[in-house]
């Protein structure tokens, strides 16, 4: 494999912004210098003002493939994250079919993943009622941690654990160091329900269907559980802000906790919703500006690690975009290839940096897979990087997007940060709207 060296003025590196060149040999960083290697005979590419930075990490992505691959797919998807600067993704358990919730099945998955990623890709296993003894061999087989439902999944092959399932796995985990992902809503009948499915065109009866206290109170019984096991528990997409005190309290306590929240719930808010529009569905549903607005508070506080996509897309028919009906409505947000822009659009409203993007959407998710040499440019790490122009405005329409499906709340909207190329493992797959090198993606399992 042949040498490159790019120069930035911005190369983004976890102690700051450098102006220098940055070696790349053999998939690998080699070094960061001030001046051009003196043994370095290769090609350089100057991206002069344009800044570099480390490739993001989006740990929550649905891919749908085997199975399900009429919603997305690893080859639409890998290029969706490669257009917006993710080198790494991890792919759920659920919605491909089968689901990943044990070893016969993640073969399956493996081997439909063959010859098709575009950015390297980690899988996640599945925690069901009725599979406790499959996890270890999942776990040896592996997958990066397991991934479970206190709430109905939207799937019925993918049923939700109880809180004896959920302790199992947990302890399970214990042994091999790795994380329980868990969908926190706690479930239960309210009147508000029946008016959501007696109007279900209107935003506001389904964010109503779908309360705060449902995710405080699944939240708190993680807790409890992270607390019984002294296992990492990771609650996955956060929306309930009424949630953080609770979580600020197991975190000084030293629990091994762990919290993401997604970029429709900082970009978006229940306000400027429009009734009807089933494309802005997802559970736990997008909630006020006030309660938003403390979300980014935690963010920048560390109780929030990262920001995850939670990439869910489905076909138009079972998003109901016709009838505008957000009972029967697919819940998921397709916004893979937005991951970066309108996170960044909307962090560089409120006065946050590239460094912060750096940190919130590449270091700490590589940390959160104790991926050392992800998500950081520094010597040695992983050649996974994106050259980019942070001021530049951009509107992605229908015909530049590659999910497989262009229903997307992020389509044809301006947002700012472009993406110039994208480098997999030290090789340029991503160039100015284009796939230049297919296929550079490497398969990550946890040994
Ligand atoms: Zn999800």
């Amino acid at each position: 494999m042949q040498e490159e060296l790019i120069y930035s003025k911005n190369i983004v590196t976890p102690e700051g912004i450098e102006d220098g060149y940055l070696r790349i040999s053999q998939g690998k960083i080699v070094s960061i210098t001030d001046k051009v290697p003196f043994d370095f005979k290769g090609p350089i590419t100057d991206a002069e003002h344009l800044y570099l930075m480390p490739g993001l990490v989006d740990p929550h992505v649905h891919i749908n493939e085997p199975g399900r691959t009429h919603w997305e797919g690893f080859e639409t998807a890998t290029l969706a994250a490669a257009a917006s600067g993710i080198t790494t993704l991890v792919d759920m358990p659920l919605n491909s079919s089968p689901v990943t919730i044990n070893e016969h099945n993640f073969q399956i998955k493996l081997k439909a993943s063959e010859d098709k990623l575009n950015v390297n890709v980690g899988f996640w296993g599945g925690v069901v009622p009725g599979n406790e003894n499959e996890l270890d061999d999942l776990l040896k087989g592996g997958v990066l941690g397991l991934k479970a439902f206190m709430t109905h999944s939207g799937i019925d092959d993918f049923p939700n654990s109880e809180y004896h399932e959920l302790k199992n796995a947990l302890l399970t985990l214990k042994k091999y160091g790795r994380p329980l992902l868990v969908h926190c809503e706690l479930s239960a009948d309210h009147p508000g329900i029946e008016k959501h499915k007696g109007n279900p065109t209107s935003y506001k009866d389904y964010l109503a269907s779908r309360p705060k206290d449902w995710e405080n109170k699944a939240i708190e019984q993680m807790i409890q559980l992270c607390r019984e096991t002294k296992s990492h528990v990771h609650i996955v997409h956060l929306s309930s802000a009424e949630a953080l005190s609770m979580i600020e309290e197991a975190k000084a306590e030293g629990l091994p906790l762990s919290v993401e929240t997604a970029q429709h719930y900082l970009v978006f808010c229940a306000e400027e919703i429009p009734d009807g529009t089933t494309m802005y569905k997802c559970a736990p549903p997008i909630r006020e500006k006030a309660n938003n607005e403390l979300l980014w508070q935690a963010l920048k506080d560390g109780l929030i690690s990262f920001v995850a996509t939670d990439h869910s897309p489905a076909p138009p028919e079972l998003k109901e975009s016709e009838s505008g009906n957000l009972y029967k409505a697919w819940g998921g947000i397709a916004g893979l290839q937005f991951a970066l822009s309108s996170f960044w659009t909307a962090a560089h409203e409120r006065g946050f940096t590239v460094t912060d993007v750096a940190k919130w959407l590449a270091e700490n998710p590589a940390d959160f897979l104790q991926m050392k040499n992800k998500g950081r440019l520094v010597a040695g790490a992983d050649a996974d990087l994106f050259i980019w122009n942070p001021k530049a405005k951009i509107s992605i329409g229908e015909n530049e997007i590659h999910h497989r499906h262009k229903i997307s709340p992020y389509a044809n909207r301006e947002w700012l940060g472009q993406v110039i190329a994208t480098y997999v493992n030290g090789v340029k797959v991503y160039e100015n709207g284009m796939l230049k090198n297919p296929h550079q993606g490497h398969v990550l399992l946890k040994k």
